[in-house]
């Protein structure tokens, strides 16, 4: 497959898939890393979007439904395949990676903090150019009542450290800001919350 090709499947029909456990495209979304990269994702915001609703009904209906198809249709967007990376696997042996792979790495990592959802990641530099200094921009919503501060270093770390391993990127920084800050959970936010 070209590594730039959408492989096409819809995140509805993923969605669809997630819900009921069939499909009659299982055999490919169960073998397809694009497809496996969106229905992590799908389970992530799913998960989100459930705290919302049990937090506060009301709010969660007026205010969410826009958040939730803004992030859904980036989804869409960073799970293609993207760039191709090159990867050193010696002098004969050329291989490349995607950036929808690396991108997919790092909201694993993501989803592995409590209390973080990766809204947005991008990969800023030229990714097919071994070598090439490269920053992870990473937009994340979280809750009011997480210590911020310490969130953002967790996950730059943990991004960090993911990347040296899995890849041969050359990982000039890690950039986090949160954005699309959801409400503390009932009754458990700080008096003096909400001071960034
Ligand atoms: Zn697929």
């Amino acid at each position: 497959m070209n590594p730039t090709d959408d492989c096409g499947r819809r995140i509805e029909d993923l969605g669809d898939y997630l819900d009921s456990g069939v499909s009659a495209d299982a055999e490919h979304i169960d073998h397809c890393p694009q497809c496996q990269a969106r229905l992590a994702g799908l389970r992530s915001l799913r998960a989100a979007a459930m705290e919302l609703m049990d937090d506060d009904v009301a709010s969660a209906a007026a205010d969410d439904s826009g958040w939730l198809e803004a992030m859904l249709a980036n989804l869409a967007l960073e799970t293609r395949a993207g760039r191709s990376i090159p990867l050193d696997g010696g002098p004969l042996d050329r291989l490349t990676e995607t950036e929808g792979a690396v991108i997919a790495l790092v909201r694993s990592v993501g989803d592995s903090l409590g209390g973080v959802l990766i809204g947005r990641c991008r990969l800023d530099g030229d990714v097919t150019v071994a070598g090439a200094p490269v920053e992870i921009n990473i937009n994340v919503s979280a809750r009011y009542a997480y210590p911020l501060p310490r969130l953002a270093d967790q996950l730059r770390e943990a991004v960090m450290a993911e990347l040296l391993l899995q890849t041969e990127l050359n990982v000039a920084a890690v950039n986090v800001a949160f954005t699309d800050m959801r409400p503390p959970a009932a009754g458990n936010g700080p008096a003096a919350g909400g001071s960034l």
